[in-house]
């Protein structure tokens, strides 16, 4: 069991907080990403100084390396990355949907192949379950089937209805244990219909929290933001809600005016690796020629190490020089500015201010 307190309201907002058994995290929260054990360009110090007190993990590639055994053996993922904070992992499911070579969905699990070395491997709802055990994990997630889009309404309904199976089991295999929690994922693609028979089927299963998953997979905006108006309502008030894989900072900002209270998106440190910086004034290319001879700042009223010691100018020569530091700085930076935009849209719902705040962000509402 996990504890999930609702601080204040607004609209459909909300203020939580959290506590699982490495610590508090306060919600909305937005999760950086740690695919194999490692947020990529940045130590764990440095992650935990940018605000953030909660991660990802990825169960495919842990699994794959260094494998789950061994990280357990040297005391789990928390002390093995150096990670004190909230750990959650996925399943596993929506990568080998992406990465695996020559995959099997079957009732069992799904049979595939490594993208490192070819090796054979399945993963069955259960062992999902039990590598996220031996990791140490504070958040569980069920395996699911990462339905493709766009898929035929049969397809889809097909795809939800394994993966409603496929949860049942990862609850049944979930160990209960004081600060841990297993969260359920609502499937169904663009099709209100079936996203609320899938929010249903896992309320009755009875879950720590609910995901919804499957969204933000080309589908656009506007259509992310309908299915969200359709299926939060039918998940309970009183638990956390976690939409995975989302975003930018626009669908963010929409999500939690919707009542979403958790996110986690590789886009701030995958853009920190591209010379692409998020700032309140709009995202900003480090590698254009007219931050070339600027002295200032990237944003002057970001704390980050890349905003307080370092000029446009030297930023723009790492990044068109193609030098590690550039990475890790501007990851740095976006983890902080994704941390802060967390933080005030936080202080926001404790100020019923959301939606003034949210009129700053176009698409948001
Ligand atoms: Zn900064």
């Amino acid at each position: 069991m996990i504890a999930f307190e609702v601080l204040a309201r607004d609209g459909a907002a909300r203020r939580g907080r959290l506590v699982t058994a490495h610590g508090i995290v306060e919600t909305p929260v937005f999760m950086p990403v740690g695919t194999a054990g490692t947020v990529k360009a940045m130590t764990s110090e440095g992650v935990a100084a940018t605000g953030s007190r909660m991660i990802l993990g990825n169960t495919y590639h842990l699994m794959l390396r260094p494998g789950a055994e061994r990280i357990a053996a040297l005391g789990g993922l928390h002390r093995f990355m150096n990670w004190p904070h909230t750990i959650l992992t996925d399943s596993g499911g929506y990568q080998v949907m992406s990465l695996a070579a020559r995959r099997t969905i079957a009732e069992p699990g799904v049979t595939f192949r490594s993208h490192l070395d070819g090796s054979l491997h399945q993963l069955t709802p259960e062992r999902a379950i039990a590598i996220q055990q031996l990791l140490g994990t504070d958040i569980t997630m069920a395996l699911d089937e990462c339905t493709p889009y766009p898929a035929s309404y049969k397809a889809v309904e097909k795809s939800m209805e394994l993966t409603m199976r496929w949860a049942e089991r990862s609850r049944d295999a979930f160990v209960e244990r004081p600060g841990h929690g297993v969260f359920g994922i609502v499937q169904g693609g663009v099709h209100c219909d079936l996203r609320l028979r899938s929010a249903a089927k896992l309320v009755e299963i009875g879950f720590d929290g609910y995901a919804i998953g499957g969204l933000a997979i080309g589908e656009g905006q506007a259509t992310t933001f309908a299915v969200l108006n359709a299926t939060v309502p039918a998940i309970p008030d009183d638990q956390p809600r976690y939409l995975m894989g989302v975003g930018k900072p626009a669908d963010l900002v929409g999500a939690v005016l919707r009542g979403i209270d958790m996110f986690d998106c590789v886009l701030p440190t995958r853009s920190g690796r591209t010379a692409q910086a998020f700032t309140r004034l709009g995202p900003v290319n480090l590698r254009n020629a007219r931050h070339a001879d600027d002295p200032a700042p990237l944003d002057p009223e970001c704390p980050c190490p890349a905003c307080v010691g370092y000029s446009r100018a030297y930023l723009h020569h790492l990044c068109r020089s193609g030098e590690i530091l550039g990475s890790m700085l501007l990851t740095a930076h976006n983890l902080r500015y994704y941390a802060d935009l967390m933080a005030a849209m936080r202080a926001a719902i404790e100020q019923s201010a959301l939606a003034d705040f949210a009129a700053g962000f176009e698409g948001a509402i």
